[in-house]
């Protein structure tokens, strides 16, 4: 048999809607060796990852971890643990991202009622009432930082809407936790998910996860277990808890990054770390305006850590994104569905939300277009 080579791939800027790059630090304690998911140092480390990670989502949840599995595997926890057969599910759809919530619950028997805006624009709060008022529901769901379009979902007053109806609240903070305001007490949201490997700046694998007291309740009321064994918070919580019990092996490394990545975000402060990814984000938007290129969406919705740019007419759109891999090594992504062949969407998360990466792409662009 021949032998492979070693590994060796081509470095990149990462810029496009996620995986966002990694910083040393975060790198470096990967390295550190496997320890047993029983043994009582990482019993602590998990406490402590479980304070760094309330600190972060800026809440007191007890029900607070890191799941196994990426942001979808969150988005699926949520849906499968919160939903029985015949619940109704009402999903804020503005992207990629809400379809994709409604294809879980579907396949969970839930009833789903979609709520629409157009793929640039947020959900309003009376669409929200709307659905309310024609019937009960078990849950709404939001995408609070939609990266297929580039729009940051307002919740603001959202939670009072949701519980008076007595329905509970889910929202998707994949790309605005650590990027973005995200206040899960003050926001009055029930059940929250993200991912490693966006504003976290962490490698992809672990969904930060937290429920509320009134979500902890509903999850006591099922009436079935969750269809879901691998996802069922039931279970899953009796690890994190003080009954330690076995559920499955964590991948120490991918715990040992996210903690590393909690602490940075920590040490850099919230507010600092939001205030550095809308500064970054005004710093690409005004460079684009010089070169009289727009953005797709209206700048009070505006995303920072990711901008949809509209592609200027007659250009090639997967050539300049190839040049841009090849000549600059640079990644950037292109639209989806609505958007294909539309807009750019550049990221700007975390370690990837630096200044110089955005003069990179700028003059990349400028010799390119
Ligand atoms: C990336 C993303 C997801 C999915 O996360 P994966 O880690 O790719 O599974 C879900 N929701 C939003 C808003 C995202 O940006």
């Amino acid at each position: 048999m021949q032998r492979s080579a070693d590994l060796d791939l081509s470095p990149r800027i990462l810029l496009g809607p996620g995986p966002s790059a990694v910083s040393p630090r975060v790198l470096r304690v990967m390295t550190t060796p496997p320890i047993g998911y029983l043994d009582p140092e990482w019993l602590a480390f998990m406490d402590e990852e479980q304070a760094l990670l309330r600190e972060v989502w800026q809440t007191e949840n007890p029900l607070t971890l890191a799941l196994s599995g990426t942001g979808s595997s969150g988005m699926e926890a949520a849906i499968a643990n919160f939903l029985e057969p015949g619940d109704r599910f009402i999903v804020g759809v503005n992207g990629f991202f809400g379809n994709r919530m409604c294809d879980m619950a579907a396949r969970y028997g839930a009833t789903v009622t979609k709520i629409e805006a157009p793929w640039g624009e947020p959900i309003r709060k009376e669409q929200i009432a709307d659905a309310l008022k024609q019937g009960p529901a078990k849950m709404v769901a939001l995408v609070h930082a939609e990266t297929s379009t580039g729009v940051l979902q307002d919740l603001t007053g959202v939670a009072d809407i949701v519980h008076g109806a007595g329905a509970l609240l889910m929202v998707d903070c994949v790309t605005s936790l650590a990027g973005v305001p995200v206040k899960i007490d003050a926001m009055g949201v029930d059940v929250a998910y993200s991912a490693t490997q966006k504003c976290l700046g962490a490698p992809t694998g672990l969904a930060p996860f937290t429920v509320s007291p009134k979500g902890v309740a509903a999850l006591e009321k099922r009436k079935k277990p969750t269809a879901n064994w691998y996802l069922d918070l039931a279970i899953i919580a009796k690890y994190w808890d003080k009954n330690r019990a076995y559920h499955h092996t964590p991948s120490t490394a991918l715990h040992y990054a996210l903690r590393e990545g909690l602490r940075m975000a920590l040490e850099e402060g919230l507010e600092k770390r939001w205030a550095r990814h809308r500064a970054n984000a005004e710093y690409l938007w005004a460079e684009l305006a010089k070169m009289k290129i727009s953005l797709h969406v209206a700048p009070e919705h505006r995303l920072p850590p990711l901008t949809t740019v509209k592609i200027p007419d007659g250009v090639d759109d997967p050539g300049v994104r190839k040049r841009l891999r090849e000549e600059f090594a640079i990644e950037i992504a292109g639209g989806f569905g609505p958007l294909a062949g539309k807009v750019w969407r550049v990221g700007l998360m975390g370690f990837s939300s630096r200044r110089e990466n955005i003069a990179a792409l700028i003059g990349a662009l400028k010799e390119i277009l």
